[in-house]
């Protein structure tokens, strides 16, 4: 940035130099409270648009502003973005070379930079302070702000200094982002940084984008499979794993049916680790298949699918996981499939873990609560938003529930046979025996038992084997019933079950749909951007990409640096033929225009000038 380009407004700068015409959200307010001088937190979810909160000011104010943020990958991610766009901006970490790292600080001194991304620790050198001093700054910039909380998840003690550096710079205005952040965090941040006026701008948390589906685990790669197929056949997407075998198990039978799958876990050698990730970021249509080890810090904007094998153990997890699809807001899916052995597997893990018995007990109700979100019949998003402490309507038309409604039955007299056949064989049989004896399928075993003598003894034939599976797996999700611990897959009763066998508590069931039976209702998603486009425009936004491909290569930068997917896809829909009809496409701004305009210019020509 030159002076010319000085007070500027928020708007000139969003068309010029971001390419958007309009501001989201709350981003507006925002930008106007920081550029009256005052502090603030704000809260939105991921791929809301935090940065341009932050980065818009400091392109409309003179001097520099200080961007303070946890991850080295993040922060280099950040500066790449904004040099494609043509904005002055560097990063100073203990990464870099310290001759590198003297040009950054040569640059800073000469007025040269507008923006300037510290790690936390490197903030708080004497050396740092010295030069900060020295400097003309106009903001302070807090990314990832819940980690001044020492009760987070991703606590940096060096975040609790971050206020000394207020002290240095005096009263400039002081911006912190954060994606999540509780009630109680939120004061934390703003004591912690000691925001004055303690004004707090939330946004809800729902990605409205991202669709949600969770469906009974049958055969679980065989499920992925067909849904990947279906929906997102060359698109990028995570696939998340519980264990390291099953990631490299299932990156194996995704390459052998087509996909470009990596895997992804601790057990990794770090170079392979660090070039699959580096393929993920750099390449098109990429699936990484991964433990939860994969993710923090990962920012790229069109993952169009993440994809769960296995249960994870929250829905805070699972709503951090799922939220890395759809940053550009481009429709996305989030996709998973459960059953009852992996209440079982969760259940034991966490028994088996070195917490403490408190700690033990508040993972138990974490995973019941993210059993009630498998469960549930009503709308998947309404119970997330409702997790979270947020407002929601009651049906969102944009997860499965909503698009497909599940069928309820009361089912209390089937609960109180199948707790009560738990209860008389003795509390330590799974759930195929169970059904066995209810369905009255006697067997050499049995016999010997005296099972077959029980009163619940084929008292339930009139349902299929599936049908009590699901009844079962229900019973566990509830809590009406309990997976020991020490056996393999044993049922227990609760203290939930009395209710149910005195007939106090009335049951109620979803009807299982299993997916590959249920074609005719398959929800119409509208997932897979192309299934919008016409013939032409496929072929138009392959070339597109891989135009983008060719420019992310000869500038070694990945491709959603050079445009968003949201981008090409209104270029392929706009068909854009001048320069300026290329400008009015959403995320291209002057430099970019100025940089890329000819080369996809010339791909759109190509396309449309060859008959179909
Ligand atoms: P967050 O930090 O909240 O996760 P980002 O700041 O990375 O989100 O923004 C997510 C995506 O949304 C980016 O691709 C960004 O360019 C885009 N974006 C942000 N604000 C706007 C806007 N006003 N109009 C169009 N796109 C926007
Ligand atoms: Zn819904």
């Amino acid at each position: 940035m030159t002076t010319s380009d000085l007070n500027k407004t928020p708007h000139d700068v969003l068309d010029q130099v971001f390419g958007y015409s309009n501001f989201r959200l709350s981003q507006e307010e925002v930008i106007s409270h920081v550029l009256r001088g005052e502090d603030c937190l704000v809260l939105m979810p991921t791929g809301a648009g935090k940065s341009l909160c932050y980065q818009v000011p400091a392109l409309c104010l003179d001097g520099l502003s200080i961007v303070v943020s946890p991850l080295i990958a993040l922060m280099a991610d950040q500066v790449q973005a904004l040099r494609a766009a043509g904005v002055h901006a560097a990063a100073l970490n203990s990464s870099m070379p310290s001759e590198e790292q003297g040009q950054v600080m040569a640059a800073a001194r000469r007025g040269e930079l507008k923006l300037l991304y510290l790690a936390p620790e490197r903030l708080l050198l004497e050396g740092t302070k010295e030069f900060l001093r020295t400097l003309p700054i106009s903001l302070l910039a807090v990314d990832e702000a819940h980690c001044v909380s020492a009760w987070g998840h991703d606590f940096r003690p060096e975040y609790l200094r971050i206020s000394e550096i207020r002290d240095l710079l005096g009263p400039v205005p002081c911006i912190a982002l954060t994606a999540t952040a509780d009630e109680p965090t939120r004061k934390e941040i703003i004591e912690k940084l000691r925001l004055r006026g303690a004004h707090s701008f939330v946004t809800g948390f729902d990605r409205p984008n991202i669709q949600y589906r969770i469906a009974l685990k049958d055969r679980g790669r065989e499920q992925l499979l067909s849904f990947l197929k279906a929906e997102h056949p060359r698109d990028a997407g995570i696939v998340y794993c519980i264990s390291r075998k099953s990631v490299e198990q299932t990156a194996a039978f995704l390459k052998g049916n087509g996909f470009h799958a990596l895997p992804y876990h601790a057990g990794l050698p770090a170079e392979e680790r660090n070039a699959n990730q580096r393929r993920f970021l750099d390449e098109e249509g990429v699936v990484v298949v991964a433990t939860i080890a994969f993710g923090m810090g990962i920012d790229k904007s069109n993952v169009r699918f993440v994809a769960h094998l296995d249960l994870p153990k929250s829905i805070e997890a699972y709503y951090q996981e799922t939220g890395r699809a759809g940053r550009d807001g481009l429709a996305s899916t989030a996709w998973m499939v459960y059953g009852l052995n992996d209440i079982a597997r969760q259940r034991m893990m966490i028994e088996q873990s070195d917490a403490s018995d408190d700690k033990k007990s508040l993972e138990h109700r974490k995973l019941n609560a993210l059993l009630g979100l498998c469960e549930t019949s009503s709308c998947r998003r309404a119970v997330l938003l409702n997790y979270f402490g947020g407002e929601a309507a009651e049906t969102c038309g944009n997860c499965d529930t909503c698009l497909v409604p599940v069928q309820t039955w009361e089912g209390t007299v089937e609960a109180q046979q199948a707790l009560s056949c738990v209860y008389r064989t003795g509390e330590r049989f799974g759930v195929q025996y169970l059904t066995e004896v209810l369905r009255g399928e006697t067997s050499e075993r049995m016999e010997r038992l005296g099972h077959d003598k029980l009163k619940v003894f084929g008292l339930g034939t009139s349902h299929s084997k599936d049908e009590w599976t699901s009844i079962f797996r229900q019973l566990v999700a509830s809590g009406h019933a309990t997976v020991l611990l020490d056996s393999y897959g044993g049922l227990a009763l609760t203290e939930k079950s009395r209710s149910v066998l005195k007939g106090q508590t009335p049951v109620w069931f979803r009807s299982d749909v299993l997916a590959p039976r249920s074609k005719k209702k398959r929800p119409s998603s509208g997932t897979s951007l192309n299934t919008q486009f016409t013939s032409k425009e496929n072929e138009l936004w392959e070339t597109l990409r891989s135009t983008r491909l060719k420019l992310a290569k000869a500038s070694h930068v990945p491709p959603y640096v050079i445009f968003h997917d949201a981008t090409l896809k209104e270029m392929t829909q706009l068909k854009p033929r001048t320069l300026d009809e290329l400008r009015q496409v959403s995320g291209v701004g002057d430099k970019k225009l100025e940089r890329y305009g000819r080369e996809f210019l010339e791909a759109i020509e190509t396309v449309l000038s060859t008959s179909d």
